[in-house]
């Protein structure tokens, strides 16, 4: 049950917490922190929050305005387990410190003006979204060898684990064959203890824990899955998943990473979406005997999503690596399709029981690089932006798309090649983010401009596969 700022109160007092940790998301979806006293923190402080100076944060204030606020929601609170002196942690969005108005480049205040605006459009009320996340667990050398980082280099252009040909010597050892880590029990699972102390903390922070396994690449991938939540508990939820993972692999001489494609020639990592929309604890995506029973209302949701991908993909594929996962073969989708039961399709509709209420759409393009808050956002006011213009997505497509002749595929729309690409198509696209000012026009170019530096950064420099392919042409 979430609780109230009362509530907390009485546990800071209870337990004799000392510290208190208030973490917000910045625009990258990383979390920042700051850690104060107990006694900073009263009701007033839930209210308007407890001022800090953001002009160091990327992509946020310049330093002659650079007064903000952290506001804390109570509902969010656990003690941190990864801090040695008890510290009861808060997740914040921020605000303006003088108008109390939010921040407009807070992600998760943003998020808090996208659910008003579904609201105030009567369509809905309410939006649930289901996040799965991936990723990767690597040996941590940072950590582990007194020789330094030497995994970040050019052993991450192929599967650092197989490489028994390239070792010095020979194999000397026994390796788990390659795409031999996925699903086989322990010993071939090496990773089973690390996986489940990850779930089990996560289950003790209060997030709606599942399942736990490994993926399909590596051995080395691996997912934990989650139930779905409302928009803002979910994005919450993904940003505490990835601390934890983060740390407890940490805790193992481990390294995780969320990178959608750290590995060249094997599965990226992804971070599909589950979402739909209800209205008076109704829900509206079901439709009894149409196409994978969708509502119209899910269908024009649909075709509001498949409409806008090109350009909210600059925020559920927010980096220069998220264009190498999206290739064929990779169960990562580039085709502009919706699909019952189809993974190739970039909208899936999961086969689901007869109760309307499991219902739901599948966005399966997006990455775990993605902020939480922004990427939710940017996909509902797409989908509600389908729905408000009745656009048509057409019909589901339920061939293999892998396995079309080449001349029906070129048929098919597909998402931007690259991060470059698909920043274009956010500048040319972007008026069904910006309506009820939920993301404001400032916002999306400060966001574009970030990013196109990002695209800069990597196209200027020489590629390690460059010295493959053109070292002694
Ligand atoms: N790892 C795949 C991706 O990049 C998804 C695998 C799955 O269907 O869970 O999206
Ligand atoms: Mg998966
Ligand atoms: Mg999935």
């Amino acid at each position: 049950m979430s609780k109230k700022p009362r509530e907390v109160l009485s546990q800071i007092k209870d337990e004799g917490i000392e510290l208190i940790d208030l973490k917000f998301t910045d625009i990258h979806g990383k979390w920042q922190h700051l850690t104060v006293t107990a006694d900073m923190v009263d009701e007033e402080a839930f209210k308007s929050g407890l001022a800090f100076d953001g002009s160091s944060i990327r992509g946020w204030k310049a330093i002659n305005e650079s007064d903000m606020a952290m506001v804390p929601d109570a509902s969010t609170a656990w003690i941190d387990p990864f801090y040695r002196h008890k510290t009861l942690s808060l997740i914040c969005s921020i605000q303006e410190p003088r108008s109390g108005e939010p921040y407009a480049r807070c992600p998760r205040a943003l998020a808090q003006k996208a659910l008003s605006y579904l609201s105030s459009t009567g369509l809905a009320d309410a939006a649930f979204f289901g996040p799965e996340i991936e990723f990767f667990l690597f040996d941590d050398v940072r950590y582990n060898s007194s020789e330094g980082n030497s995994f970040y280099s050019v052993d991450t252009i192929e599967a650092p684990w197989n490489t028994a040909r390239e070792e010095e010597g020979g194999n000397l050892a026994y390796k788990i064959q390659y795409k031999e880590g996925y699903f086989p029990v322990s010993p071939n699972d090496t990773a089973q203890d690390i996986r489940s102390e990850m779930l089990l903390l996560m289950g003790q922070l209060g997030i709606p824990i599942e399942k736990h396994h490994h993926e399909v690449a590596g051995p080395g991938q691996h997912e934990l899955g989650m139930k779905f939540a409302s928009l803002i508990n979910a994005a919450d939820n993904v940003m505490t998943y990835k601390y934890v993972v983060r740390n407890v692999a940490k805790k193992y001489g481990k390294t995780a990473t969320f990178m959608p494609k750290p590995v060249w020639n094997d599965n990226g990592t992804g971070m599909h979406v589950h979402q739909s929309l209800w209205k008076n604890g109704q829900p509206l995506f079901y439709g009894e005997g149409t196409y994978a029973n969708l509502s119209q209302t899910a269908k024009w949701y649909i075709g509001g999503i498949l409409k806008h991908a090109p350009s909210f993909l600059a925020f559920t594929n927010p980096t220069t690596n998220s264009y190498k996962r999206l290739v064929p073969g990779f169960e990562a989708p580039v085709n502009l399709v919706y699909s019952q039961g189809n993974r190739s399709a970039a909208v899936r509709i999961p086969l689901t029981g007869p109760s309307p209420k499991a219902k739901r759409l599948e966005f399966r393009s997006g990455d775990a690089l993605a902020n939480p808050y922004l990427a939710f956002s940017a996909m509902m006011m797409a989908g509600i932006d389908g729905i408000k213009n009745q656009i048509d997505p057409g019909d589901g497509v339920d061939v293999d798309l892998f396995e079309l002749p080449s001349e029906q595929l070129s048929k098919i729309s597909t998402v931007p090649s690259s991060l470059n690409d698909a920043l274009d198509a956010l500048k040319a696209d972007n008026s069904y983010l910006t309506e009820g000012g939920v993301f404001d026009s400032d916002f999306i170019d400060n966001f574009i401009e970030l990013k196109y530096e990002e695209v800069q950064q990597l196209r200027q420099r020489p590629h390690p596969h460059e010295f493959f392919m053109y070292y002694d042409a």
